[in-house]
């Protein structure tokens, strides 16, 4: 197998690029042109074109998104660029090489409403920009008519890259006291759990039927299991740090509500989501969110 990985240093870029060896030859791109003068920026249609032309890939898998959720609510035109314009450019060129698109999206494609986790099937309805062009991209996959694989994910944390994890410990390093949101809900999901998941998922697809791999193309959520709100998460960061015998000096954990921490993109606060689909049609475990989030600290610590 061939596969054609975009976006390799973002954190789940990062961890693909691991992952995804066993399966056959990864080329990796970037924004900037490799030696080779191929280029994986997804704003410009021609480099893309031309790295699968040169390359042909049985696979791509796109990790490569405009992921500054607060910034898109005043950059939209970028925002759609990558998010929306460039997928779908992906998508309808994986479609006439026949080659299948692997690509990631995100619980913000829902509004956020309930407490039921969010199902596969769930009317999307973002209320964010950056969620309306990730799910914009998405329906331009769906319209490509192209064999795709695409995970909706949510709160990626990882070694590599900046995430919440990296925030609080430098937070807590310096502050004594701080406010966390306790009304938003999810499950914190590594980008090595969600890279392992796609390379399995991958050799799945690999070893099944024609017919077998036309059921196994569409949306799946991919989570880690159990929940917790963004104050949990800090607090079991906090606890671990200190086990691992790092220096905090944070005394004091505020629970506040969404309401009380004004951002420019507005929130989902539900954002569980229904993993069934994933776990039955791929045979995956989904490991306990607190595994993960340790892992990663004990690399970082
Ligand atoms: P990161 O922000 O860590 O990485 C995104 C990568 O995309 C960066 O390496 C960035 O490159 C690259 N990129 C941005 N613009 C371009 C471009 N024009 N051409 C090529 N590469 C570009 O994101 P994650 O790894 O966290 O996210 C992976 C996927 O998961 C995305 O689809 C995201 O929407 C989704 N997701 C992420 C969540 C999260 O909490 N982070 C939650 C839910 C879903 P550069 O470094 O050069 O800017």
């Amino acid at each position: 197998m061939k596969i054609l990985l975009l976006g390799k240093n973002g954190q789940v870029g990062w961890e693909l690029k691991r992952a995804l060896q066993p399966l056959g030859q990864v080329i990796a791109l970037d924004r900037t042109q490799n030696e080779d003068s191929l280029s994986g920026d997804l704003a410009n249609f021609e480099a893309i074109t031309q790295a699968i032309h040169v390359i042909d890939p049985d696979v791509v898998v796109n990790a490569a998104a405009y992921t500054a959720v607060d910034k898109a609510e005043t950059d939209q035109s970028n925002a759609d660029l990558i998010n929306h314009l460039a997928v779908k450019h992906l998508a309808e060129f994986c479609k006439k090489q026949n080659i299948l698109l692997v690509h990631y999206s995100t619980d913000y494609v829902f509004n956020g409403e309930g407490i039921e986790p969010w199902s596969e099937d769930d009317q999307t309805k973002p209320v964010n920009l950056y969620g309306h062009t990730k799910r914009l991209g998405e329906q331009a996959i769906e319209q490509s008519g192209c064999a795709f694989i695409n995970f909706r994910t949510c709160w990626v944390y990882g070694s590599h890259g900046h995430n919440f994890i990296k925030t609080m410990l430098k937070l807590a390093a310096s502050r004594e006291e701080l406010s966390v949101i306790h009304d938003q809900i999810g499950a914190p999901t590594g980008a090595a759990l969600i890279a392992d998941v796609t390379a399995q998922a991958l050799r799945v697809y690999q070893l099944s039927s024609s017919q077998q791999q036309n059921s196994l193309c569409g949306h799946y959520h991919l989570a880690a299991s159990g929940q917790c709100s963004w104050f949990d998460y800090a607090n079991f960061i906090f606890d671990h740090a200190k086990q691992l015998g790092q220096m905090l000096v944070i005394q004091k954990v505020n629970a506040i509500g969404t309401s009380d921490y004004p951002t420019p993109a507005k929130r989902p606060l539900n954002s569980r989501l229904n993993t069934q689909k994933l776990q039955t049609q791929f045979k995956i475990h989904l490991p306990h969110w607190t595994l993960g989030v340790a892992q990663v600290l004990e690399e970082i610590i």
